[in-house]
């Protein structure tokens, strides 16, 4: 990542909003657009130039944000003008965003000239993320092949086939929902701010034992210096509880998925799941669980891609369930042939070293640090065990170690593609509890690439895994018989 570096001090960023229409609901449609291209344009760049009323940048976001932005102004000829309003602007390099009701626009060229307004925040959301996905191609295109177009309008329901803008159906409201987020990390804190857009009633539920830490600024939409620190879930509960929110109760677990559903039985009764963690064992362990419908959302940041999707799983229909999605390709490993992978040598070499009852080395160890993120909670507890028996801490089943330990991940500044993830799960959410009439919702799974454009082809229909649990009569009639189907 450190050869964006120079690019990023050359790239200079200028943001206008636009105050003077004369419908005060899409100033407000603006005001939000603007302060989510600000917040993410934040993350990873350091020239940025707002201009328009600072009390505008108070709404949403802490103290802290209004002064991120200030610092960082700049007075030279801007590389791109993003325009948040339907006015032209006398600008080099213009970039106009809007949105309206379910539809999205973007152009180079020209504001956008859509007449009557429908309120909709979270189409706000993804053309602001859309936004800054077009400032993050031009720090990349060098690398690896971006597409860039001048105009791209779209729209959730039809996917650009109709008269634009889609306006229907209406947004309830208030959203009354019983759901349950599984992940309370970048695409959680995402799913929770399009939420909280809404007057929230029922009952939400929140897990994850990690706390808010200085590397989760660089993505994180409600991560700023104020909040660093605190646990995860927490700070999302109390984000929620705010004094719109008057008829919604927060559950908050600070443990694993997997410890939180053996301390409270409720957690069986899963209705609408939201998961966005960051291994593959959970999302195969929550399918265990046969939750009424799971929302999977991921991103994929590997090198020189950038993808982000979401799964809708029901179980009991054709399409791939969540394990099928996750199932391992070849034969599932036992637990000596994870315990090898874990420790990077071979099976045989365990099996000497427990038979001799070697002691645990520095360098057993380095391997798991080099390989695996440790939670800071545990580190302190993997270095203990540096002279050790082997055989004291190699549990058989239960693995060896026994510490929890995350799949390692790429730092990545691509701050935009949790929002755009994280947005679409809630428009399809929300989509399929109103119901629509002409349109194509996601059934399975929709796949995005974030260096090009979303499309009607990004939703597909994946067919399970053969091998998966799903095609076992018995399970399916436990899911049936659990939800009454
Ligand atoms: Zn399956």
């Amino acid at each position: 990542m450190k050869i964006y570096q120079e690019k990023i001090q050359n790239l200079k960023i200028e943001v206008i909003l636009q105050d003077n229409d004369s419908d005060i609901k899409i100033i407000e449609n603006n005001i939000l657009i603007c302060n989510i291209v600000l917040n993410l344009l934040d993350r990873f760049l350091t020239n940025i130039r707002y201009t328009s009323n600072p009390e505008y940048l108070k709404k949403y976001f802490p103290d802290s944000f209004l002064q991120n932005i200030q610092s960082k102004n700049f007075d030279s000829e801007p590389t791109l003008s993003i325009i948040i309003g339907n006015k032209r602007e006398a600008v080099q390099n213009p970039l106009y965003l809007s949105s309206n009701g379910w539809s999205i626009y973007l152009s180079r060229k020209k504001p956008c000239s859509w007449k009557i307004f429908a309120k909709n925040p979270l189409s706000a959301i993804y053309i602001a993320a859309l936004g800054v996905g077009e400032v993050f191609k031009l720090l990349v295109e060098d690398y690896v092949s971006v597409e860039i177009i001048n105009d791209f309008i779209y729209d959730f329901i039809t996917h650009g086939k109709t008269n634009q803008p889609v306006t229907n159906p209406l947004l309830p409201s208030y959203l009354d929902i019983n759901l349950i987020l599984v992940g309370c990390g970048a695409i959680g804190q995402a799913i929770a701010f399009a939420l909280d857009q809404f007057e929230l009633r029922g009952k939400i539920t929140l897990i994850d034992p990690d706390i808010i830490d200085e590397s989760n600024k660089q993505r994180y939409l409600l991560a700023f210096n104020e909040n660093i620190g605190r646990s995860k879930t927490q700070f999302l509960s109390r984000y929620l509880m705010d004094n719109k929110n008057n008829l919604l109760t927060v559950l908050e677990f600070i443990q694993p998925y997997e410890i939180s559903i053996t301390i409270y039985e409720s957690l069986f009764k899963m209705e609408n799941v939201f998961i966005s963690v960051d291994n593959k064992r959970t999302r195969v362990n929550l399918q265990a669980a046969l939750p009424r419908r799971i929302w999977n959302i991921w991103t994929d940041t590997a090198q020189g891609i950038l993808r982000y999707g979401i799964g809708k799983h029901d179980f009991a229909n054709e399409n791939q369930c969540l394990a099928c999605a996750y199932y391992p390709e070849g034969d599932i490993p036992n637990q000596m042939e994870l315990n090898a992978a874990i420790l990077g040598i071979s099976q045989e070499e365990i099996n000497e070293r427990l038979q001799r009852n070697d002691l645990i080395t520095k360098s057993d160890l380095e391997h798991l640090m080099n390989n695996y993120t440790i939670p800071p909670d545990q580190i302190t507890r993997v270095k203990s065990l540096e002279g050790q028996p082997f055989s004291n801490i190699f549990h058989g089943e239960c693995g060896i170690y026994n510490v929890r330990l995350l799949e390692k991940h790429e730092p990545t500044p691509a701050t935009h593609i949790s929002v755009l993830a994280g947005v679409y799960s809630v428009i399809q959410f929300i989509l399929t509890k109103m119901g629509i009439e002409n349109g194509h919702l996601v059934e399975s799974v929709a796949e995005f690439n974030a260096f090009a454009y979303p499309n009607e082809d990004c939703l597909i229909k994946k067919k399970r895994h053969p091998k998966c649990v799903c095609n076992d009569p018995i399970y399916q009639v436990v899911y049936k018989n659990k939800w009454g189907l």
